[in-house]
């Protein structure tokens, strides 16, 4: 196939659209890949649709070698079901709700498990019909309070969804394995690096989740391993072990001490070195201090609900490890208005004196799990200017509960005793979980086993972000000039250059840059042929940079001498080759690097 580009709809652009932050974005829209229709919304020129196109197929073609099959719901989605699972009210602002003229709720799917779950239990009632899996690719819609980056947070999207259906426990495991032996197959193919990384289910409940992060400096999630490879987690789902009981027996008895001016833990740990030194003779440290932080936990109905959470003064509370923990809550400030209404809160002396749903201001109190039973603690105690000092946990106070909301850092112990984690940023790409019988239980999906016994169906649930890979694939590979495609997903496998002027006078360069584009064709690859006329060398050059096709022919004035150009797009090497040989070495070229990249 060839796309011509005195035809082709496509307009490059010279300059930044406004309103693209990151590399990858400012370049699909400028290459005419892209355009925006709305905020985090979309439309897909021929170019950027091939592109599409390819994630889809290489997706397509790794689900259906697992004998999924593939159907495709409705976007436009009735409330009922969404009700009778929770989730219409457990999304939040995240759904796009709507009425129809009777004034009926619908809802555009921001996922599918509910209409997949109800057409299994229409269909289906034996276990001898399990297991299944079956998939869509279609587009998503959620109301993302952060659309961002063009693709890579969208709020129409286009996802591949698929869905597992078993009996047993294991047949389930074994559903979700080939599942992730598929989306091996899918990445590796799509050719950048990622990991896997062990995940939170958030809204989804159920139990083994894991991740697929393109490694990107760009990427919203944080994710954390060891050296030795036995360990990789989204911080969100870094699980810190309870840190063991510590022996207070010499911790003199807890004492109040004035501590004037010290909102804040520098200046407090600045204050206790100058006025209240250590018996030992060390320093005071963040370490030793403990920080009380109080949030509001939105719920999906509204209500503002405090928590307090105890960390230790040297490390943040992490926002995204905070909001995974109480998800479908949203984690919001605790301003003004809710220290009036929790008077026993004093602003930058809060203390675990007041804080406990037993305790005075009946907020629930949860710790840092690395707070050990029997430590000792400066903290604030719940008066203006005042901390108290060796302040031990089970001894003088005590917590509701633990959290996993403590940033966790480069250096920190490995959960599973094995070195320390280093911390990366990535791009969540796909998502594969064990949703178990949450789903099929709430909406009775149920079946007769082998004696005849309804038993409840156990669900898997596996996403593929199509759309935002064709993002990811875009910022990982562009350089300073421009898109830089790997053979997987080129929206062409060559991009021929015609460089003449016009047809009139340049009759040779065209006559043979149409002729190689269809032999080319005729071995199978797609072209892109710029045969547009009275338009600069310059100008086709700086385009196909932009494109960012990996192989560029030039066809021009080195014609007089028989040869043209092969450009390698990513190297920037250019050979000159005898025109009667270049269609053998172009198909070479193109097809040596599909099988040497095994893409
Ligand atoms: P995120 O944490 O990035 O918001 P998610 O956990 O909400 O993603 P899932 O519900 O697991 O995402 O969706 C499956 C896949 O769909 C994700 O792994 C991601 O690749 C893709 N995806 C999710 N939200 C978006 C979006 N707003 N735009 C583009 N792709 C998305
Ligand atoms: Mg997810």
């Amino acid at each position: 196939m060839a796309m011509r580009m005195s035809s082709l709809f496509l307009r490059t652009l010279r300059d930044d659209p406004a309103d693209a932050e990151l590399p990858g974005h400012r370049l699909l829209v400028r290459a005419g890949y892209i355009r925006r229709a709305a905020p985090g919304i979309y439309t897909w020129l021929p170019l950027g649709l091939k592109v599409l196109r390819k994630v889809e197929r290489i997706v397509r073609e790794e689900m259906d070698a697992i004998g999924a099959q593939e159907l495709t719901f409705p976007a436009l989605l009735p409330r009922e079901p969404y009700e009778t699972t929770n989730r219409w009210t457990e999304y939040g602002d995240n759904i796009f709700r709507l009425k129809d003229r009777k004034g009926v709720d619908y809802l555009l799917g921001p996922t599918h498990e509910e209409m997949f779950t109800l057409a299994v239990k229409d269909m289906y009632g034996s276990y001898k019909d399990l297991p299944l899996s079956i998939y869509q690719i279609q587009n998503k819609y959620r109301d993302e309070a952060r659309p961002r980056a063009g693709l890579l947070r969208g709020r129409e999207f286009l996802m591949k969804d698929s869905y597992s259906f078993d009996v047993s426990d294991e047949g389930l495991q074994a559903s979700y394995d080939a599942h992730r032996a598929a989306y091996v197959r899918i990445f590796d193919r799509l050719g950048f690096e990622y990991v896997i990384v062990a995940a939170m289910s958030g809204a989804m409940g159920g139990s083994a989740s894991e991740e697929f992060l393109a490694v990107s400096a760009i990427g919203e999630d944080t994710f954390v391993r060891n050296d030795a490879g036995t360990y990789a987690a989204n911080v969100e789902a870094v699980v810190v072990p309870q840190a063991g009981p510590v022996d207070a027996s010499g911790v003199p008895a807890a004492h109040v001490e004035d501590t004037p001016d010290t909102p804040t833990i520098d200046t407090l740990v600045a204050s206790l070195n100058a006025n209240h030194p250590r018996p030992d003779g060390r320093e005071w440290t963040a370490a030793d201090t403990l920080k009380n932080v109080v949030v509001v936990l939105v719920q999906p109905d509204g209500a503002r609900v405090p928590l307090a959470i105890g960390v230790p003064g040297d490390r943040e509370v992490d926002p995204k490890r905070l909001e995974a923990q109480v998800a479908p809550a949203e984690v919001a400030a605790f301003e003004e208005k809710d220290f009036a209404a929790n008077p026993s809160l004093v602003k930058g002396y809060i203390g675990p004196g007041v804080l406990g749903e037993d305790k005075e201001s009946r907020i629930r109190y949860v710790l840092d799990p690395s707070i050990a039973e029997g430590s000792a603690w400066v903290t604030g105690a719940d008066e203006h200017g005042k901390h108290v000092l060796d302040l031990v946990l089970g001894r003088d106070f005590t917590a509701d509960g633990t959290i996993q909301a403590a940033e966790v850092r480069d250096g920190d112990p490995s959960p599973d005793g094995n070195g320390v984690l280093h911390t990366a940023r990535g791009i969540e790409m796909g998502h594969i979980f064990q949703l178990g019988r949450k789903f099929a239980e709430a909406l009775d999906l149920k079946v007769l086993d082998e004696f005849g016994k309804l038993v409840t169906v156990t669900m898997g649930s596996y996403g593929v972000g199509v759309s935002r890979a064709v993002a990811a694939v875009a910022e990982g590979t562009l350089d300073e000039i421009g898109l830089c495609w790997p053979r997987a997903v080129t929206p062409a496998d060559v991009h021929v250059v015609a460089t003449g002027k016009n047809r009139d006078r340049d009759g040779d360069v065209f006559a043979k840059a149409d002729e190689i584009t269809a032999a080319l064709e005729a071995q199978g690859l797609d072209v892109l042929y710029d045969d547009r006329e009275k338009v600069s060398p310059g100008v086709k050059f700086k385009d196909s940079e932009l494109i960012g096709i990996p192989t560029i022919v030039v066809v021009g004035k080195s014609l007089e001498n028989g040869v043209i150009e092969i450009k390698d797009r990513r190297s920037g090497e250019r050979r000159e080759v005898a025109v009667e040989s270049a269609v053998d070495e172009i198909v070479d070229e193109v097809r040596g690097r599909v099988a040497g990249a095994g893409a």
